[in-house]
């Protein structure tokens, strides 16, 4: 949160006035939006700082010796220091640039096993989305790398008491999420790391669903790695960061090859440039980079405790009036969570609850998620439906959303 008296008072009207998706009308009903796991929308500031960059600074960075270029590489090189900041990174070297989480984690698989032999082994969680487990997947088969999981228990929290034994003398990594998109559980990062620290096992957090609910500080979970994705914090697509903490992308060698991140170029060798330049080939989303700073520098601005108590009583909205439609189960009742409620309704279809809800008005999300293994947890191979709220939602939102569901429970069943 900003600590120089820049913080706006929270209002949710206030907040919602600027976001200008959220004030339109779906099938004729005013559009609840209730898929901010999937994306947010995005305020005016960042859609402005966009278009003001196409107007006014467009050019390729780094490179350039014009005027254009240079306020370019400014405004990318700006934003890399707004993200550190937002992360707490000690130093701006630690953010590389990449597409989203997904690119993150995939850099990841690619750089950290360089050295890894068939056997090692990677800890994740019944809690992944498929973007940190396929990454792991096909380095097995390509290099034989074993996945271990920590398990979830009813409540969708993980049993951390599983962990010490999981890791072993061939442990190489422990990859968890922070807050899970299917069930909104919010994970005991710190503990994690310090667990596999004491194992000195480095730990990978995908931050994907972590930054849009509260800052975050990388010092302070102690993370070796965390990934974010710009567009799960009302920033635009196809964007996002790796933090890597102090010296460890000078450690691991790049992901990608080509321009912008060679000092030397020979048919008989290459130099590669510092971090973070190693790990950032070809021309980058320099606009989104733009956009997700000019997202994160609103973010900061906002009475986080406010919104935190806003987002607890979304949940508990959300969590009390779905329990009370007969036949409906929720799946996954973490005691720390995010306003992310998944959930089933006996002899429904999830895709028929959320076509429902869409042709009156109310956007959620219905199938797996991207988290098949966490649905055969919860015995649902056909998915759940899934509300997910930010903390632009209203209380009155949540009551149209909950009615609504009644409606096509009865509907349906
Ligand atoms: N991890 C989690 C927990 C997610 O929710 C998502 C997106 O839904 C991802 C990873 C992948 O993010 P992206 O698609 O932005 O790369």
């Amino acid at each position: 949160m900003a600590d120089d008296g820049r913080t706006q008072p929270f209002s949710v009207d206030a907040i919602r006035a600027q976001f200008p998706a959220l004030d339109q009308e779906v099938h004729g009903k005013p559009l609840v939006y209730l898929d901010n796991a999937a994306t947010t929308q995005k305020p005016r500031v960042v859609i402005d700082t966009i278009r003001e960059f196409y107007e006014q600074d467009n050019a390729n960075i780094h490179r350039g010796v014009h005027t254009l270029s240079a306020r370019a590489s400014e405004r990318f090189e700006n934003a890399r220091t707004r993200i550190a900041r937002s992360l707490n990174a000690e130093h701006e070297r630690e953010i590389v640039f990449v597409r989203g989480v997904t690119e993150a984690i995939n850099l990841l698989a690619h750089s950290l096993s360089d050295d890894w032999r068939a056997g090692d082994e990677v800890i994740l969680s019944e809690l992944e989305h498929h973007a940190n487990i396929v990454p792991w997947l096909m380095l097995g088969q390509r290099k034989g790398i074993v996945i271990r999981t920590i398990p979830v228990n009813e409540q969708g929290e993980l049993k951390i008491d599983a962990l010490p034994d999981l890791i072993t003398d061939r442990t190489r990594l422990v990859a968890v999420n922070h807050v899970s998109n299917a069930l909104g559980t919010i994970n005991p990062v710190a503990r994690i790391v310090e667990i596999a620290h004491g194992h000195d096992v480095p730990v990978l957090v995908d931050g994907a669903q972590g930054l849009p609910h509260g800052p975050v500080d990388v010092q302070a979970l102690g993370c070796d790695f965390y990934a974010c994705s710009s567009h799960k914090v009302f920033g635009p697509s196809g964007v996002g960061a790796l933090y890597a903490r102090g010296d460890w992308f000078d450690r691991l060698p790049p992901f990608m090859g080509g321009g912008d991140m060679i000092e030397e170029v020979r048919f008989d060798g290459v130099r590669f440039a510092p971090p973070p330049s190693k790990f950032e080939a070809g021309t980058p989303n320099i606009e989104g980079a733009i956009g997700f700073g000019a997202a994160l520098e609103w973010a900061d601005g906002l009475d986080w405790l406010a919104i935190e108590r806003h987002e607890a009583a979304l949940l508990e909205r959300m969590s009390s009036g779905l329990s009370d439609i007969p036949g409906l189960r929720i799946v996954g009742q973490a005691a720390h969570k995010v306003p992310v409620v998944s959930f089933l309704i006996d002899g429904a279809h999830p895709h028929d609850i959320g076509t429902l809800l869409d042709s009156m008005g109310i956007a959620v999300r219905t199938g797996h998620h991207c988290a098949m293994p966490l649905m055969h947890c919860f015995d649902a191979p056909a998915g759940t439906a899934r509300a997910s709220a930010a903390f632009y939602n209203t209380l009155d939102e949540i009551d149209q959303f909950v009615a609504a569901v009644t409606r096509v429970r009865d509907m349906l069943v």
